[in-house]
């Protein structure tokens, strides 16, 4: 069993596109994006992070063509990739929402998986998604909290049952030390790496298909972007709280920084 995924697990709205981009400075690291869309991109021939269509990237030739010719199996269009590039390490953003709970543990049965749970402040991510919808405040923020949870839920079992192929890397660590955090994951995947490496410089594109759309943002470089929490509204805190407070103090016993 040798054929590598990095799987990044936990809720969306954590970073995991940053991630992806960052890891991909570590070397036979290159990311796909969120896999478990692969069939509705390649369906309606979306956009490849790289700018082109899937139809006529390079990187994604061989499994497109398979696709068209019938084959539908994910796991067919993910060996056809390991088969092509042979020794890459590919990187799966799916997450843990609940629609791909059980995504990893299928995924670490077949291959080679290095688990990333992948947390960002709770709070933090209430005031993303209220940014998007700031509409029906408690409803959202109660859904928020519930879905948050549970991501986060769903990655903690991952680490009972695979111990050694879990790794916990928070937001906030990635924004202010990508160095550190990539020798880290360099160190997991046993990469050997460059003393030159540096996690503020241009990231790669790589060949992601769903996703955040920073994706597709050519000049893109870690920023020490946090999130401030004081202007939550004081109801979005409180339900948040009410709901997952609990596992909120878990992973941030002083604070969000
Ligand atoms: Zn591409």
């Amino acid at each position: 069993m040798n054929k590598k995924i990095i799987y990044i697990g936990g809720y969306g709205w954590s970073g995991s596109t940053l991630l992806s981009r960052l890891l991909m400075l570590l070397p036979k690291v290159i990311s796909l994006g969120e896999f478990h869309n692969i069939k509705e991109d390649f369906k309606n021939n979306d956009k490849c992070s790289c700018g082109e269509h899937v139809s006529s990237c390079f990187f994604w030739k061989a499994p497109f063509q398979k696709f068209q010719q019938g084959v539908v199996e994910e796991k067919d269009l993910f060996d056809q990739l390991h088969f092509d590039q042979p020794n890459t390490i590919f990187i799966d953003a799916s997450k843990t929402t609940f629609s791909n709970f059980q995504r990893p543990f299928k995924l670490a049965e077949a291959y080679d998986v290095l688990f990333i749970h992948l947390v960002r402040d709770g709070f933090s991510v209430l005031g993303s998604n209220l940014k998007r919808k700031p509409r029906n405040l408690f409803w959202n923020s109660m859904v928020t909290a519930i879905h948050w949870k549970l991501a986060n839920y769903f990655s903690e079992r991952f680490k009972l049952k695979y111990r050694d192929r879990y790794l916990l890397v928070k937001y906030e660590e990635l924004i202010h030390d990508p160095t550190t955090l990539l020798k880290k994951v360099a160190k997991a995947l046993d990469l050997k790496i460059s003393d030159e490496l540096n996690g503020f410089c241009m990231l790669p594109l790589g060949h992601q298909i769903s996703g955040n759309n920073i994706r597709f943002e050519k000049e893109l470089k870690v920023e020490k972007r946090i999130s401030n929490t004081d202007e939550l509204p004081r109801v979005g805190k409180w339900v948040f709280s009410f709901f997952s407070g609990s596992m909120v103090k878990r992973y941030y016993p002083s604070g969000n920084s």
